[in-house]
């Protein structure tokens, strides 16, 4: 499963990767970040098609992707429920 990762608190708003992503994953968050500035998400990850075109236009280089295994994808989810339940 692909998965796209945004630095939140180093990401400056500036939209390029949500123009250029040709599969409409992601978008502005409506929470500031550290910053004080409206961070790119990926609202729709399941989408995603691995393509790096958002990584590559990033000039912040706020953004990684990354193809996860099903172990990984567990241990993720798991780690997701743990801080959920913090
Ligand atoms: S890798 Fe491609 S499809 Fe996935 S979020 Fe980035 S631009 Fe969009
Ligand atoms: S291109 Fe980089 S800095 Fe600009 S919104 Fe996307 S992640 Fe943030």
């Amino acid at each position: 499963m692909p998965k796209v990762s945004i630095d939140r608190d180093r990401c400056k708003g500036c939209a390029l990767c949500v123009h250029f992503c040709p599969e409409d994953v992601l978008e502005l968050s409506q929470d500031l970040n550290v910053k004080g500035l409206y961070p790119a998400v990926p609202a729709r990850p399941d989408d995603c098609i691995m393509c790096g075109i958002c990584a590559l236009m990033c000039p912040d280089a706020c953004i990684t992707v990354c193809k996860l295994t099903d172990e990984e994808l567990k241990k993720e989810s798991l780690h997701d429920r743990e801080k959920s339940n913090v």
